[in-house]
């Protein structure tokens, strides 16, 4: 059964600390599911020393009141600390760097793939405007793509932060906890907020007022 119609996010304290659940509906019987856990919790919980499954099982039984009797099932399910990579020079000589490998974004801003479809986008149209002279291309390739790629580099490290310090917001009310994630990157105000999820913010300032 899909238990998330569209992207959810259960965040619940473990014994071990805070524990996050994104969950994305993938199919007609399957939600896609991506964990995060801050460093202490996955390091008090053992993850280093257990395997996949028993991580699954793990993750089964912290979240098993929203899992309402459904299971967890792993597709090539791995923990993995979160590589930031980030570039001061993007090519060399006729190497050019795009995508992962130029700058990674934390999985939690979903930004990743487009990104680098849109560092491809950008060489391609910069080999067209240098009429294919690879050196100026890569040059005008780092201008179009600098500016923009900046910012949501910026954006995503202060997401990662925000699951990082997950923990510390654990005490807080629902609808606090959930309007502090939504705003976590800076880049989503709460006039937007407003005008995106009205009824949201309705019942978040309700509750400020209570
Ligand atoms: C858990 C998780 C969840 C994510 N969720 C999202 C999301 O919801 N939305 C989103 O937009 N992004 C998401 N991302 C990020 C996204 O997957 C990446 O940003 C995106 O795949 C980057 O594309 P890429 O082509 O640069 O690198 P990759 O997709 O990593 O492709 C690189 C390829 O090069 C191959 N390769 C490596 N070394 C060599 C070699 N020496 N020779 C030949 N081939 C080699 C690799 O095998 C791989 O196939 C997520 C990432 C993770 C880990």
């Amino acid at each position: 059964m899909t238990l998330f119609e569209s992207l959810g996010a259960l965040a619940t304290a473990s014994g071990e600390g805070a524990v996050d659940w994104d969950a994305v509906s993938a199919a007609a019987r399957a939600s896609t599911d991506a964990g995060a856990l801050d460093v202490g919790p996955a390091e008090r919980a053992g993850f280093a020393d257990m395997s996949d499954e028993e991580s699954i099982r793990y993750c089964e039984g912290v979240f098993a009141p929203d899992l309402a009797g459904h299971g967890l099932f792993g597709n090539n399910s791995f923990w993995r600390t979160f590589p930031i990579v980030h570039n001061e020079r993007w090519f060399a000589d006729n190497v050019v760097l795009i995508g992962d490998a130029l700058r990674t974004a934390h999985f939690s801003l979903g930004s990743g793939t487009r990104l680098a479809m849109e560092d491809g986008i950008a060489l391609a149209r910069a080999l067209r405007e240098a009429a294919y002279e690879v050196p100026a291309a890569f040059v005008r390739f780092e201008e179009i793509r600098r500016a923009p790629m900046e910012t949501l580099f910026r954006a995503a490290n202060a997401s990662l932060r925000w699951y990082e310090e997950m923990g510390e917001r654990m005490h807080l009310a629902p609808y606090d906890f959930a309007h502090a994630y939504m705003v976590r990157t800076g880049r989503v105000s709460d006039d937007k907020l407003a005008r995106v999820a009205p009824r949201f913010m309705e019942r978040y300032r309700a509750q400020g007022e209570a």
